[in-house]
């Protein structure tokens, strides 16, 4: 079985949906596990980016239940299996101190900041089991998102803990700014080990397949997009200049 981790409620899919139709059209178990899919707490921190991502998602009070609904038709369409943890998204996660709630990330900036020491998010993966898999493939990390680099480092420390399993790192689309960069730095962070890319050439029927998936997180799109054909175009152009003039999409190992 091949079991993506995604951070939110879409990361696998916009990285990886090619690849994971490609998978279950040849037979292969595949499920999607996305950590960060629970809901808001009560009451709400009251933080600038909650204000901000809530205008812009819509989908009012709670905007996490519409997305786990998005996500369940995306990976449907691709035939992937879904599990959904109730880990909050970092914008959500709070600290208890001197009697005193504190919200962990509360702006815009602090989501790519450290890691907080005190972010309950680590501890509760570690002690979270994952359904029996021979593939794990994580968020290399170019996404450089506070919650990526948590889910990135839950799938290094689960290697360590079973070495029999296969371990490889999917290049998180889309990028923030400047794709190349953003790779660059993501890969300095593994320097003691050899890394090595791993590309999957796709299909006409896998790209159709991931874009018509992509599509389902509609509340997703104005986040990334003018509209829904631009992602189309700006997706399939992303995956056919990673392949050279062919569609690919590009994962990393270990070696
Ligand atoms: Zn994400």
């Amino acid at each position: 079985m091949y079991l993506f981790l995604s951070p939110h409620l879409d990361d696998a899919v916009l990285s990886c949906g090619g690849t994971i139709h490609q998978l279950t059209a040849r037979g292969e178990t595949v499920m999607v596990l996305t950590t960060m899919a629970g809901d808001p707490p009560e009451p709400l921190p009251d933080t600038p980016i909650i204000a901000d991502l809530h205008q812009r998602w819509q989908a009012g009070f709670n905007p996490v239940s519409a997305r786990r609904a998005e996500d369940q038709r995306a990976c449907g369409l691709l035939g992937a299996q879904v599990l959904h943890l109730d880990l909050g998204d970092c914008v959500y996660r709070v600290a208890h101190q001197a009697g005193k709630t504190l919200a962990l990330y509360p702006t815009e900036e602090s989501l790519w900041g450290p890691v907080r020491p005190d972010d309950p998010a680590v501890m509760s993966l570690r002690s979270t089991t994952i359904p029996p898999a021979s593939v794990v493939v994580v968020p290399l990390g170019n996404r450089h998102h506070v919650d990526h680099r948590i889910v990135r480092d839950w799938g290094l420390w689960l290697s360590q803990q079973s070495p029999a399993l296969s371990l490889r790192f999917y290049e998180e689309y889309p990028p923030e700014i400047d794709a190349t960069m953003e790779l660059e730095q993501a890969l300095t962070y593994y320097q003691d080990r050899t890394m090595q890319p791993d590309v999957r050439p796709l299909t006409e029927a896998d790209v159709a397949a991931k874009l018509r998936a992509v599509a389902c997180y509609e509340s997703q799109i104005s986040t990334f997009w003018a509209s829904a054909a631009e992602m189309e175009v700006e997706t399939r152009a992303s995956m056919t200049a990673a392949g050279d003039g062919n569609p690919v999409e590009r994962f990393w190992r270990m070696v």
